[in-house]
């Protein structure tokens, strides 16, 4: 039973909902509810589904078909565009369920049949996840530009270019005597010097593709009644705030999710400067303070009455001061609000979305958006730099060609394409040595 159907849209009432059969039995599956052959693929065609057993009906709906390989995942696809009832969702279900030849779908199937049918490689594939769960615009920007392949393509291209510079130290390994691959440190030296600058300033981007899709952090900080939970809350009522819940919220730390300038920001207060009266308390002080410390950004906060002035303030640092309501004195660039009457919030909020916005807007090149990225993004490096090492102390060719292949390895691990050996196959085809 190789034929999988689900329901694709959120299960819940709905004006319609979609159900996607994959595999060689969509045909057939179509063929039983609907009592004829899909008909022209692509063509959306009204059809009464039916009961295959009772022939009761069961809806009136649209019938969409892909035929192989022409479609998501490559094989041979039906999409059911039904009315999205309850009732009408489960009585599809259930007589998709009584056909012998259909399975349900198991999670992220239909997407996995598309990464093994070669339609996407695993950044895509990534990329179609995040876009999924993109809250902000930001989000769904970097996320579209993933699944369409911006990652993809440029690890393939190093990888290609990687595996180029294999054939040729294997060239050098198979045919020692020939001339033609010519000498093998002129020929690598430069490229592999190449790929490694090129990948070390793609490594090096500051993580922003991977803090606008986990979020970015915002610290408030500042001394006790300086006002940093009242402005949370401001924030939090002026901003639009995601939400959604995030798993892990410490309770030392009081957060909210908000978007600004399109980018998911993580709020805390981190309450931390508070004097700690018993042991649990400094723990959550120290948990609050290494907090501050990791945050992309923070505002430090000060108010009169408060104690506390702007010493702690590094540089890039938004210094606030609040309680303007009770005259308190804004020393030049600093910000001056007050979280009880809303005064000054305006500018604070340009400021944030000023910050923000300028730090993580699109970026001409795409960013390595997850810890799985940079893991094979650094062993490719690391390989090459050993290949290169090799090259200049003029060691054995294999020793060289085995670095290069783990490297090209690595990044194949990203994309999810190994398959140095049919590239090798590729290259050394038009590679006219010998003979
Ligand atoms: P935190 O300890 O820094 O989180 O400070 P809170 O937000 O708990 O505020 C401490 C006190 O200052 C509370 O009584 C607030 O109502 C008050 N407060 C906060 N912001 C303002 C403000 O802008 N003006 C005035 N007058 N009082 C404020």
């Amino acid at each position: 039973m190789n034929t999988i159907y689900a329901l694709s849209t959120a299960p819940g009432r709905a004006g319609v909902a979609v159900i996607r059969i994959s595999g060689e039995g969509a045909r057939e599956a179509v063929t039983a509810l609907t009592g004829e052959a899909p008909g022209r693929p692509r063509e959306a065609k009204l059809r009464r589904f039916r009961d295959p057993e009772s022939g009761a009906p069961l809806d009136l709906g649209l019938l969409l078909f892909f035929e192989a390989p022409a479609s998501f995942t490559g094989e041979d696809v039906a999409e059911l565009h039904i009315h999205g009832g309850r009732a009408v969702v489960a009585a599809m279900l259930r007589a998709l369920g009584h056909m012998h030849f259909l399975r349900a779908a198991a999670p992220g199937e239909f997407t996995r049949r598309a990464f093994e049918h070669g339609k996407l490689d695993l950044t895509a594939v990534e990329g179609l996840a995040d876009l999924i769960d993109a809250e902000t615009e930001a989000q769904r920007v970097q996320a579209l530009r993933q699944m369409e392949g911006a990652l993809g393509k440029l690890y393939e291209c190093w990888r290609a270019r990687l595996v180029k510079a294999l054939a040729y130290a294997e060239a050098e390994i198979d045919f020692p005597d020939e001339e033609v691959p010519g000498d093998l440190l002129a020929k690598l030296g430069p490229e592999i010097h190449a790929l490694a600058s090129e990948i070390a300033a793609h490594l090096d981007d500051g993580r922003k593709g991977e803090r606008l899709r986990d979020g970015v952090e915002v610290a408030i900080v500042g001394p006790p009644n300086a006002g940093k939970s009242s402005l949370l809350n401001r924030l939090a009522g002026r901003e639009a705030a995601i939400v959604s819940e995030e798993a892990g919220t410490t309770r030392d730390v009081l957060e909210v999710r908000l978007d600004i300038a399109g980018v998911p920001v993580t709020l805390a207060d981190t309450a931390g400067l508070r004097e700690a009266a018993n042991a649990i308390e400094r723990e959550g002080v120290r948990r609050a303070l290494a907090r501050a410390e990791a945050a992309d950004l923070r505002l430090v906060l000060v108010a009169p009455g408060a104690g506390g002035d702007f010493s702690l303030a590094r540089e890039g640092d938004i210094r606030v001061v609040n309680k303007l309501d009770l005259d308190a004195e804004v020393p030049k660039g600093a910000i001056g609000i007050s979280a009880l009457t809303g005064q000054g919030l305006d500018a604070l909020e340009a400021a944030l979305r000023e910050k923000i916005g300028a730090a993580y807007e699109a970026q001409e090149h795409p960013l390595i958006t997850r810890a799985r990225h940079r893991e094979g993004l650094s062993d490719c490096a690391a390989s090459l730099a050993r290949a290169g090492e090799a090259l200049e102390a003029g060691r054995d060719a294999e020793l060289v060609a085995e670095a290069l292949r783990l490297a090209a390895r690595a990044l194949g691990r990203i994309t999810g394409r190994v398959d140095v050996e049919d590239l090798l196959d590729v290259i050394f085809r038009d590679f006219c040595i010998g003979k």
